[in-house]
Formats: structure tokens, C-alpha cells, sequence
């Protein structure tokens, strides 16, 4: 039987330990299954099931949690054309007058792609950062003065909904504000998933700060005194962002003490030899704060 339209198939060269997200594997695993197994099930099989694939998905939570890391890798994984991205705050101020066209042109490859190819056509990926920033716009006849949030939420919806045969098509919506978003926008068929991508627990702390200084360890540069269960256990409230902040702290620290007067004009050659050491990291810690969450506990 004939392959639906856009089925993907996982890229052979993929593998999970490459893709360099920690502390998400649960949030991985559940977007996976709700909005993109559809997309690589045997050829046939979602006729027989009578059902049609995600088009859209919502995720929410702080900032610098990875929420751009994982759209990528989605689109990596399931060999997607090169994701298209846009962000609220750019589609209301740089295109006003024009929102509808940028939304329309947003789908237009794909739905080109889908005339031409029809089943054969690539897997197509929007990623609409910032989302709650049209959506807060909407009705209240603001949108800076243009009431352009409206239009461009409109132009989303009437996107989503008419893609039902090109389902070439998947939207993958960011936003910090879940409150914000529109109703109209999640309900099924459109941004329908909806998975939250919370700030990381220890463990996921240290799975994170692994990642951001495997290259470090790999090259001998990191002292042997640093151990990365401990900063896990220091870094509560820490997003992957400030925690990959935090490890270019330390570096700068390291730096900075190999080098004659802290400053480039006395590089030695120590700078060779440098490691990061454990109190460059506690040095670091008294740089970099989180910006989220509170002493009760953490967000997760
Ligand atoms: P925003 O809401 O600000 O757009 P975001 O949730 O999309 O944030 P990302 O852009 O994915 O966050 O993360 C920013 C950077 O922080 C990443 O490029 C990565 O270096 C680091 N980072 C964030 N979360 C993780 C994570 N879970 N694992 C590894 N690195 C992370």
C-alpha cells in the first residue's frame, strides 16, 4: 500500500545520545509518541488506523530549557527540510501591514513542495518562537495599534485547518506564557500537543552540565577535581541555558588566572596547559544566578 503523505523516516546517522539535550528524556519520549511516531509508521498503517498526523505542537515553559534544542533535533531526527523560524515579537513590529503575507509565505514551500510531490513531499517544520506574542494582541484591538495580532492568529488558524491533506506540514509553537495562548490555537488539529519543558531536576542538571563540558573533559582541560554531581547539586533553579552560561563562567575564570594580570596582554603560554578546576566553577557560581523558580523548591 502507498506510503501517506510526508511519512518520514528517522535519519539512519541519528543517535539520542548525540543530540545533546539532558534532563528531558521524559519531555523527549512523550512529544515523540504523541506528535511524531504517526510519522514513521509503516507504510499503510495510519490508513488502516483512520487517523490523520499532528500537525501542530505547543511547548511551554521558562526560558533557555531547550525548547529550540528540541524542535531541531526533531526536525533532525525525522529528516526534515531545514526548519523555517519566526518569532512573535518580529512578526508585529517588522511586518505590520504585511503579518498575513509572512504567515502565508511561512507555509508556502511546503504547500509548493505538496502540489508538486504530493506523498513524496518532505517533511516541512515551523517553528513559531514566542507565540504568546501575537496571541496577547488578540481581541483587545491592540497589537500595537494595529490590531495585526489578530490577522496573524487568524491567518494561523485558517493555515492549520487547511492543511488537512498537506500533511506535509507540522508547527511546533514556543512560548514562556501558555496563558497567553489563544484557545482557538490548541484546540485538535492544530496546535494539539502540548508537552511543558520545565526547568531540569539534579539529575538533569547534571546531565546537562556532561553535555556542556564534554569537550573539556575530552581534552584533558578539565581538572580532576571538579565534579559535575556536586555543581548539580549547586545549581538548583539553573535552566540548561544558564547552566551552559555557568560553565563558560568557569572558563573565563581558568583564563583569566593563566594569564599574566588577567588581562590578553600577558597570554602565556600557561593558556596551553590551563584547566578549568573546581573553584573556577565556584567562582562561577558567584557570577551566574538563575533567573527563575524559587528557595521553596525547585519548579519540577
Ligand atoms: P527560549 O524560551 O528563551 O527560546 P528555549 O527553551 O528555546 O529558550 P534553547 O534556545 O533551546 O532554550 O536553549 C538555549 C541554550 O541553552 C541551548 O542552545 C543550549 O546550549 C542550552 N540548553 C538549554 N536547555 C538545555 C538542555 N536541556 N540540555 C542541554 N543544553 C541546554
Amino acid at each position: 500500500s502507498k506510503r501517506p503523505a510526508a511519512n518520514a523516516i528517522i535519519s539512519p546517522d541519528f543517535k539520542f545520545e548525540d543530540m545533546g539535550i539532558g534532563g528531558l528524556d521524559t519531555e523527549f519520549s512523550t512529544i515523540f509518541r504523541r506528535a511524531f511516531a504517526s510519522r514513521i509508521f509503516p507504510p499503510g498503517l495510519i490508513e488502516k488506523l483512520g487517523i490523520m498526523h499532528v500537525k501542530g505542537l505547543l511547548l511551554y515553559g521558562p526560558p533557555g530549557t531547550g525548547k529550540t534544542l528540541i524542535a531541531r533535533q526533531i526536525g533532525k531526527m525525522l529528516n526534515a527540510r531545514e526548519p523555517k523560524i519566526i518569532n512573535g515579537p518580529e512578526v508585529l513590529n517588522k511586518y505590520v501591514g504585511q503579518s498575513e503575507e509572512n504567515i502565508r509565505k511561512l507555509f508556502a514551500d511546503a504547500e509548493k513542495e505538496y502540489k508538486e510531490k504530493g506523498d513524496e513531499s518532505g517533511l516541512h517544520i515551523i517553528i513559531f518562537d514566542e507565540l504568546d506574542a501575537v496571541c496577547k494582541q488578540r481581541g483587545s484591538g491592540a497589537g500595537g495599534g494595529t490590531g495585526v495580532g489578530d490577522s496573524v492568529v487568524n491567518q494561523l488558524l485558517s493555515k492549520l485547518d487547511g492543511v488537512d491533506q498537506l500533511n506535509n506540514i507540522l508547527l511546533i509553537g514556543m512560548t514562556n506564557r501558555k496563558d497567553m495562548i489563544d484557545d482557538a490555537l490548541l484546540r485538535p488539529g492544530r496546535l494539539e500537543v502540548q508537552v511543558e519543558i520545565s526547568l531540569p531536576d539534579e539529575f538533569g542538571r547534571s546531565q546537562i552540565l556532561k553535555i556542556h563540558t564534554a569537550a573539556m573533559k575530552k581534552n584533558n582541560v578539565m581538572g580532576n577535581d571538579v565534579d559535575v554531581a556536586e555543581l548539580a547539586a549547586l545549581t538548583k533553579n539553573f535552566s540548561g541555558a544558564e547552566l551552559s552560561g555557568l560553565v563558560k563562567s568557569a572558563t573565563s575564570f581558568a583564563f583569566a588566572r593563566n594569564t599574566k594580570a588577567g588581562t590578553t596582554a600577558g597570554v602565556s603560554e600557561d593558556v596551553d596547559n590551563m584547566k578549568v578546576v573546581r573553584q573556577d566553577f565556584l567562582n562561577a557560581l558567584d557570577e551566574i544566578k538563575p533567573a527563575f523558580g524559587t528557595d521553596e523548591g525547585e519548579l519540577k
